[in-house]
């Protein structure tokens, strides 16, 4: 196979990329994935497509907030159903935020946003609040909570977007496949040899260029490819517990989501999802590779902590369905001391998250770290994406398209802002398992 570009790792950058050099009619284009599509982080996110209100407290964020809420725009408009609206109560609590800054950072969390239409924030009285998050504990509302306010954001079937933007490419001549490994990447020229490896034996490609989209496994398979990566990443876990409707006396369906502020500061989302009530997220060093790990053994005992001290839910341990967790990448720009005196990566081909270029901790608090994504071309054609929110994948994959199509002198501009090129009506028909997430293949 002689190709223009071979994505390497079918989360929702490697899938929303593909999608995006289709709708370009660039030939030649063809991802590998090493599981299945959406295995990684991409089916394991808090499932929200969100500006992030809490970024607001940091002005350098701003632009990523406002970038975010547009990204929401689009993808409510092209995929009515898997990303839809959810309305969002914010309980202040007596000791909390001043109610003026409450109301300032929701107005201009809906400045930010002018294409999705969504209804503006306002104030809630107690009684709304009660009717809208009956899972609130009672007493909490009634003697602790100061003001309380309402505003929207959207949530959507994060797997289900994944396989939807690779069948759509595929509508448009691009190929896939899974349970495939990229063992080796070796420079040819200006492109490159490539060895694929699954269980059906070995496979060489050749590739004008390569974007290795792998999430947390970025520089790991630039050590394993002999490519000195200079971007180190942080690798962290975000855990979640997702219960049966049962756990609250209301349909999930009626409900507002809601950010709860723990004893410990932490911002921990409670949101109904697909008949279900979804708790998360944490943030707890990972132990192991991204192919050998185990989800943080505290992490079920603190989610459920944080439901015990701010929930009212009937039997929380016995009405759990799932555990799940995902693992976060944060790509460290700055020049740390991996960057001084390097090891040949040859050394760290046996285990390339012992080295230097993965961080186990850092000593400032991670949630205030930058979720905006890197991407870096550390070889001519070898571009690696690292880390990013999955709201913002679209403009994200447009921009990295844009380089590549210029690259490969493709003057098409991305589709990818326009409804049809999702097929969606069409692969509703033809294929109706593709509109399952996960969670319902797994427990229905
Ligand atoms: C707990 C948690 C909650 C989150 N919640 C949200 C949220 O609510 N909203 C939001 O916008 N963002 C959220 N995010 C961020 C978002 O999930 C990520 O930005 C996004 O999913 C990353 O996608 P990716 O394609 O880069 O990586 P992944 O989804 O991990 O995909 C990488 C893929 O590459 C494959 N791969 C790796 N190496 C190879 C190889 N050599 N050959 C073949 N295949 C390979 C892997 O198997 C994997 O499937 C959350 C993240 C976490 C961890």
């Amino acid at each position: 196979m002689d190709l223009n570009v071979l994505i390497v790792g079918g989360g929702i950058h490697g899938a929303g990329l593909l999608h995006d050099l289709a709708t370009r009619n660039l030939r030649g284009i063809h991802l590998v994935e090493q599981n299945q599509l959406a295995s990684g982080t991409s089916s394991r996110t808090t499932k929200l497509v969100h500006g992030g209100l809490r970024y607001l407290e940091h002005p350098s964020q701003w632009g990523l907030v406002r970038e975010a809420l547009r990204e929401r725009g689009i993808l409510l408009r092209n995929l009515p159903g898997i990303v839809r609206p959810m309305p969002f109560v914010l309980p202040n609590f007596r000791g909390g935020r001043p109610p003026w800054l409450v109301q300032t950072g929701l107005t201009l969390y809906d400045l930010l946003d002018r294409v999705s239409g969504l209804p503006s924030a306002r104030r809630l009285t107690h009684a709304e609040l009660a009717q809208m998050a009956p899972y609130l504990r009672p007493e909490r509302i009634a003697q602790e909570t100061g003001s309380a306010f309402l505003f929207y954001d959207a949530q959507m079937q994060d797997d289900v977007i994944v396989r939807l933007a690779v069948r759509a490419a595929t509508r448009l001549d691009a190929t896939y496949q899974e349970e495939t490994r990229v063992e080796d990447v070796i420079r040819e020229g200006t492109g490159f040899c490539v060895k694929l490896a699954s269980s059906r034996g070995r496979q060489e490609v050749t590739a004008r260029v390569i974007v290795n989209a792998a999430g947390a496994w970025c520089n790991a398979n630039l050590l394993r490819w002999g490519v000195t990566p200079r971007v180190p990443c942080l690798l962290d876990v975000g855990s979640h517990l997702l219960f049966r409707s049962q756990a609250v006396p209301a349909r999930p369906e009626d409900c507002a989501a809601t950010l709860l502020q723990h004893e410990d500061g932490r911002v921990v989302f409670f949101i109904p999802w697909e008949g279900r009530w979804l708790l998360g997220t944490t943030e707890s060093a990972l132990t192991g590779t991204p192919d050998h790990w185990e989800c943080p053994a505290g992490d079920r005992d603190y989610l459920l902590k944080v439901a015990a001290v701010n929930l009212d839910l009937a039997e929380a341990e016995r009405h759990i369905e799932e555990f799940f967790c995902g693992i976060r990448t944060f790509p460290l720009r700055a020049s740390t001391p991996a960057q001084a005196g390097q090891p040949a990566p040859g050394i760290w081909r046996e285990n390339p998250f012992a080295s230097p270029f993965y961080k186990r901790r850092l000593e400032k608090d991670v949630s205030s770290l930058s979720r905006e994504a890197v991407v870096d071309e550390v070889v001519p054609n070898l571009i690696t994406i690292y880390g990013g929110k999955f709201t913002t994948y679209r403009a994200l994959c447009e921009g990295v398209g844009d380089r590549i199509a210029d690259r490969l002198k493709c003057a098409r501009r991305s589709g990818t802002r326009e409804q049809e090129s999702w097929f969606l009506d069409e692969l509703r028909e033809t294929e109706p398992g593709l509109f399952h997430s996960y969670s319902d293949l797994r427990h229905g």
